[in-house]
């Protein structure tokens, strides 16, 4: 009973100590008369916290690349060596230009070997509209068409140049065949060689580009039931996440040309072969500045490829020295725009540096007079929007699967490259030329993004492209 008591007693003058000291040590509402919203110091001081770019510490396992690995263990097998050209003989010079003719004939010493002076133009066999050539060397002879998407087809080149035209402008694949009163299937047939050949194309000349600055993206491709801006970025984001029709690009923001376009998912892995791509076609020594949208997978890849081991200094005097980390390269900057959505309004833009400091991406980017952007890569998504059928808008069967996208993508990237000219681009001429007629004289010189990234002199015409033959391996003035 006595104890009872004495515990009662003690319980309760615990509880009046609780009390006190919760009375002095709890903020009371009569201490801040003044009423505040909200408290701003401790938001803001931890928003700063969370923004200060931590410096990169380093990974102690190099990433995987499954792609340069496969690479490593096959490498291409190197062009083989040049034969010399053919000493000119007493017959009458030849008038027919045959240097941008190869011997395609295997076994041949002078096979995919420009203007050696191997080759004679003959007339054309049986009244067919192309040349035949002739192999002094082999004793072959080829069309001038050969491993060209012409050789062999019974329509006339003019149609086909025309169908191709149509889709690289951004017309369906039904309207298009509906246009020019040709079946579906050819129409898609003929895209899927075009594509193969376009895919040589570039291959052919997108190579040991040095460039300033890169700017890649990512955007969604329509399908059936999702209509172009039917639904906000964010929601197809998450619809998507998962599905594998994604556009990636890369592209030069000073000569806009469209280094790298490929489809798949949103996914690391995609990322890493987007970045592989990009290491293919630069010069070896070459390391551009990158801006891209907040996605992480982008950070990943490029430390992936830009990055080596590097020694950690000791932090104590003694002791083992600390594990190597693998690091990016000094002269690897990157750069990312964060876009804040909400209910489809752009409410914030916030610019991080990765990689490198602030001071160099903005030193890279005031030669051209810009600030951090991915403006250049948006525009460029536009215009495949516009031009690609498959990715603006509602998509009939023919061109849905992702292997046509691609091909629709590769017919587009040699378009808008080599074909287009950009205004933007356009160089005024030091002397301006007459025109026809009238009308007024020409000031402007149209150029187009691979004549200002000087991988070619002239606008090449759709047909020029379809009739070029790719030699197999690089050429000795390309080199
Ligand atoms: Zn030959």
């Amino acid at each position: 009973m006595m104890l009872h008591h004495v515990y009662y007693q003690l319980a309760i003058l615990g509880l009046l100590w609780l009390w006190v000291m919760l009375h002095y040590a709890w903020p009371s509402r009569g201490a801040t008369s003044q009423p505040r919203p909200a408290d701003p110091v401790p938001l803001t001081s931890k928003r700063t916290r969370s923004n200060e770019p931590k410096p990169f510490e380093g990974l102690t396992h190099k990433p995987h690349r499954a792609l340069c690995e496969r690479e490593t263990a096959h490498p291409p097998a190197p062009p083989p060596v040049p034969p010399d050209p053919m000493p000119p003989t007493n017959r009458r010079p030849r008038e027919i230009d045959t240097s941008l003719h190869f011997c395609p004939h295997a076994g041949c010493a002078y096979r995919g070997w420009f203007g050696l002076g191997n080759l004679r133009a003959n007339g054309r066999p049986s009244g067919g509209p192309w040349r035949q050539f002739h192999c002094t060397s082999c004793q072959g002879y080829f069309l001038e068409t050969h491993g060209t998407l012409c050789h062999g087809k019974q329509a006339a080149v003019e149609l086909i140049v025309h169908v191709l035209a149509c889709l690289a402008e951004g017309l369906g694949i039904r309207a298009t065949a509906r246009v020019f009163e040709v079946d579906a299937n050819t129409v898609l047939h003929w895209l899927v060689e075009a594509a193969e050949q376009l895919r040589a194309f570039s291959a052919y000349f997108l190579c040991h580009i040095h460039l300033e600055q890169l700017q890649l993206d990512e955007l969604y491709a329509v399908l059936r039931d999702l209509k172009a801006g039917a639904i906000g970025d964010e929601e197809a984001i998450q619809r998507l996440e998962r599905a594998p029709s994604w556009v990636w690009t890369a592209m030069d923001p000073p000569s806009k040309l469209l280094v790298v376009v490929d489809v798949g998912s949103r996914t690391l892995a995609m990322a890493q072969r987007v970045v592989h791509q990009l290491v293919q076609v630069l010069a070896p020594d070459c390391v551009p500045l990158f801006v891209t949208d907040g996605l992480k997978d982008y950070g990943t890849a490029l430390l992936t490829h830009f990055g080596s081991w590097m020694q950690p200094e000791r932090r104590q005097g003694k002791g083992p020295l600390p594990k190597p980390r693998w690091m990016p390269l000094p002269a690897l900057l990157y750069a990312q725009v964060v876009k804040t959505v909400r209910w489809r309004r752009l409410v914030r833009v916030q610019h991080r540096v990765v990689f490198g400091t602030l001071e160099a991406v903005q030193q890279v980017l005031a030669a051209c007079g810009w600030t951090i952007n991915t403006a250049f890569v948006e525009r460029l998504n536009l215009d495949i929007r516009q031009r690609v059928a498959a990715v603006g808008r509602r998509v009939n069967t023919l061109c849905r699967g992702e292997e046509s996208l691609r091909d629709q993508l590769e017919l587009f990237q040699v378009y808008h490259n080599f074909v287009l000219p950009h205004a933007s681009l356009r160089q005024p001429l030091l002397v301006p030329e007459v025109t026809n007629g009238r009308g007024s004289a020409k000031v402007w010189r149209p150029c187009t993004p691979a004549m200002a990234a000087g991988l070619t002199d002239h606008i090449w015409s759709l047909k020029e492209v379809l009739l070029y033959r790719v030699p197999p391996w690089p050429q000795p003035h390309r080199a």
